[in-house]
């Protein structure tokens, strides 16, 4: 079993030659075969093992990079060089990338090792990683549970010991919500904080690569990495990178808000329980905390699902038959060929999203749908801006329930749709959010708590977790 609790823990025992580095990825990728069964990778990349000798070298020479030897999936809608980028659709399943993703190259310059490309939503459409042409995935801790979506795979991939950290991306929730259902660490960071050169666009505005880790030190550590401005993006911002680490052993108290919107009904009782057992703990530690009111919070569904369907349907587009991956034989006319490979090729979810977002954009439902939901977005980022003047942090399940039986909600996409109550809108204003784990409900599964700060202050949302975990 692994002996470290975070990648600085790592180091040392590979530097005190306590700890082989070959040693360290053959165990992973024997415990990703004794877990097949968990479906967490697509592809796995056993090769991976020949950089180990190279990089302890350089480890025990002191010339190592910052993530020197940490062993990370990444989910497979993020491209890395002459590697599958299938987005867990049969679309794209013989696609194979030409150029890596800014994220994943500043992950290799630090030295890290990319063990495999991780399940998915298709699309990273999903709430339960039930949606992906690869299979779905199976939560490690209750196997007859789905892991959350869309990130399901890098989810397990670290809640189930198969790596060290995990690449996912955040466009309604798909890093916070698997990483409250499997009991582990989940950062969105702020919108145009990572570059999403290399990205498989979903919703471009909407987007965003985080880590998932077992520790709020490996989180910030992969931030710091990840993070900051690139050509190859013009939404990426040139905003400083701190240190993270740096601001760790303050002992500084925050002024919490408390949103009631997010307390009201459809949370299920045992979430709320561990919150406020959890909200009380912090108060005594001396932690100020404020009710808050989001008023629009109640619009944050449905202007989801209007401008991300409307933005997936263009970025969708491109899947044609021609330019990439799935093509299907013998169409009789260039139409025919559009329609059956498109056909052929998505799945029934981004089938139902390429359609809602069409019929939104369409000529006389644009301003009905489209234009509105986008004033309202505006709205929504007026209340997190009122929110922000009170306080540092805002504090909220990350979602209403625990993880949720296989195929409980496969039927009804509404249900699925509200799983995302708590965590869209951090995506509808650009904020980052994190969700961290707090407790057990009865049958042991994990509970997640999220906090949200303003735009790039990422800093005090893990200053605060680290205290708190
Ligand atoms: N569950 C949300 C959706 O299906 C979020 C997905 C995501 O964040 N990629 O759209």
């Amino acid at each position: 079993m692994l002996t470290y609790k975070n990648h600085s823990e790592k180091i040392s025992l590979i530097k005190e030659g306590k700890l082989s580095l070959s040693e360290n990825i053959t165990f992973f990728l024997s415990r990703i075969e004794e877990n097949k069964h968990l479906n967490a990778f697509n592809f796995v990349f056993e090769e991976c093992v020949e950089n180990a000798k190279s990089i302890e070298e350089k480890i025990k020479a002191g010339t190592a990079g910052k993530l020197a030897g940490m062993v990370i999936a990444i989910k497979d809608v993020l491209a890395l060089e002459n590697k599958p980028l299938t987005c867990s659709s049969n679309i794209l399943r013989d696609f194979k990338s030409v150029y890596t993703a800014t994220a994943v190259q500043k992950l290799i310059d630090e030295d890290a090792i990319i063990i495999g490309k991780a399940n998915c939503d298709e699309f990273a459409m999903g709430s339960s990683n039930e949606n992906s042409a690869f299979g779905k995935v199976l939560n490690p801790i209750d196997n007859s549970r789905v892991p959350g979506g869309s990130s399901g795979g890098s989810a397990v991939a670290v809640a189930a010991n198969l790596c060290d950290v995990a690449l996912g991306t955040d466009t309604g929730g798909s890093i916070r919500q698997p990483a409250s259902f499997c009991g582990i660490i989940g950062l969105k960071p702020t919108y145009g904080r990572v570059s999403r050169f290399g990205l498989t666009a979903f919703a471009s505005s909407f987007d965003s690569i985080g880590p998932f880790a077992n520790s709020v030190d490996d989180v910030a550590l992969v931030l710091e990495v990840i993070a900051g401005e690139d050509k190859k993006d013009s939404t990426c911002e040139k905003v400083n990178v701190p240190e993270y680490s740096k601001s760790f052993n303050e002992e500084k108290k925050f002024r919490i808000g408390i949103p009631k919107e997010y307390f009201a009904e459809g949370l299920n009782s045992e979430v709320r329980k561990a919150i406020e057992e959890k909200i009380e703990l912090l108060k005594q530690q001396g932690h100020t905390f404020t009710e808050i009111s989001l008023p629009h919070t109640e619009y944050s569904i449905a202007t989801y699902y209007i401008l991300t369907t409307a933005e997936a349907s263009s970025n969708l587009a491109r899947y044609d038959g021609a330019h990439y991956g799935f093509r299907s034989t013998k169409p009789a006319n260039l139409e025919e060929l559009y329609s059956s490979s498109r056909t052929q090729g998505f799945g029934s979810e981004v089938k139902r999203r390429i359609m809602l977002g069409t019929y939104v954009l369409s000529a006389g439902y644009y301003d009905a749908y489209y234009r509105k939901a986008q004033k309202v977005r505006r709205l929504l980022k007026n209340d997190f801006d009122a929110a922000f003047k009170q306080v540092d942090l805002i504090l909220t399940p990350t979602a209403p329930s625990v993880a949720f039986k296989i195929g409980e909600k496969t039927n009804d996409p509404l249900a699925m749709y509200l799983e995302d109550i708590y965590t869209t809108s951090a995506n509808l204003v650009g904020v980052p959010g994190i969700s961290l784990p707090v407790g057990f409900n009865s049958e042991g599964m994990p509970i997640g708590m999220q906090l949200m700060a303003d735009q790039f202050q990422e800093e005090k949302l893990l200053q605060f977790s680290k205290q708190i975990s």
